[in-house]
């Protein structure tokens, strides 16, 4: 790729960032032959794009990588670069651990146990909420995406994204970013973006993929969650409920929810968004946006995290006692806030 020295220069206005700990975690992985990719249940673009990317990359250095997820990939995110990888189990006992977009150890779900058997841990997330832990903690809030760290960490590795790395980067990103429409849009997300597509991720295709393009039993999904929408405090919150039947009626699963929640920020007067996503387990998962109120603080409260615009939790109980006990705790921000 030809870097354009004028797109060089915005750069140099980005946010600081960590180079040192970049450094660290270079070094780490250039001394490395073996390394295993983490990432985060009920992936998104950000979780797929970012471990593929940086799989591929380690892989042009001559690296053995495994990625795995503890859920398969959902069909959106299969059309990118060797997506057929991503495994749902880690063979043998890795010795060097890079968990990538999980903002904390439990989104691991059932492979949390490999961090502990790990000589060394490697965390590469851009949640305010994330705590650390890792040998090599890079948590950068500023960070667009995890997707962004990604590309300062191959420029540390002088790896030069290839149109394969680089469209699976770009997802993440634009994912991450609402295609580029979110609070986190900043110079730097458009200036890397930029980047990727010199690089040769086509975003015209990339969005065709993964936002145009809605299976029927999402569709459905979809449906079922705007006619069971509600508002609470005057309109300034508006929630939706998905119960287990929803889900089965539509023939749809957890991975078919991406996307719903943000239908829900286009009603009028709207401040916070929730979509309650009910599983037959008897726990709830819930999504939370909102671009005036600390989401992450609300869901940090029920034991999840995530983005101050964008979070979620899950918690534990019936659908019905969840959504009184999240609104109750939203309204009470929202009074504090008023
Ligand atoms: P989403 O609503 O799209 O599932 O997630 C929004 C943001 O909150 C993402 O950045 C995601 O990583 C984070 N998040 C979602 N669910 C959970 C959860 O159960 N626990 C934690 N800690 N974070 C979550
Ligand atoms: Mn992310």
């Amino acid at each position: 790729m030809s870097h354009n020295p004028e797109v060089k220069m915005q750069s140099e206005l980005a946010p600081a960032v960590q180079a040192d700990i970049i450094a660290d975690i270079a070094r780490c992985i250039k001394a490395t032959n073996s390394l295993t990719i983490l990432t985060h249940q009920q992936p998104d673009g950000d979780a797929v794009g970012s471990s593929l990317g940086l799989r591929l990359a380690l892989v042009k250095l001559g690296k053995q990588v495994q990625v795995a997820c503890p859920n398969p990939v959902p069909d959106k995110y299969q059309f990118l670069p060797e997506a057929e990888t991503i495994l749902t189990e880690v063979s043998g006992q890795p010795q060097v651990v890079v968990a990538v977009d999980a903002d904390n150890w439990s989104r691991l779900g059932g492979l949390e146990a490999v961090i502990q058997d790990a000589n060394t841990t490697i965390l590469i997330d851009h949640h305010a909420t994330n705590a650390g832990g890792a040998d090599l903690d890079y948590i950068d809030p500023t960070a667009a995406a995890s997707a962004v760290q990604i590309y300062h960490l191959l420029l540390a590795l002088d790896v030069v994204p290839d149109a394969d790395i680089a469209t699976c980067l770009y997802c993440g990103l634009a994912t991450d970013t609402g295609f580029f429409t979110f609070e986190n849009t900043t110079p730097e997300a458009l200036w890397i973006a930029a980047e990727l597509v010199a690089a040769g991720a086509n975003p015209h295709q990339i969005a065709q993929q993964v936002a145009t393009r809605l299976s029927l039993a999402a569709a459905i999904l979809r449906g079922r969650a705007l006619a069971s929408l509600q508002t609470a405090a005057d309109g300034r919150l508006v929630y939706a409920t998905l119960t287990p039947r929803d889900f089965a009626l539509a023939g749809a699963d957890q991975a078919d929810t991406e996307g719903i929640i943000d239908t829900l920020k286009s009603v009028a007067g709207a401040e916070v968004m929730v979509l309650f996503k009910a599983d037959s387990s008897g726990c709830c998962h819930i999504s939370l946006r909102s671009p005036s109120l600390d989401v992450a603080r609300i869901a940090a409260q029920l034991g999840g995290g995530g983005h101050q615009a964008a979070a979620g939790a899950e918690v534990a109980g019936s659908l019905p006692t969840v959504t009184v006990k999240v609104i109750n705790s939203i309204q009470q921000a929202l009074n504090g806030k008023a």
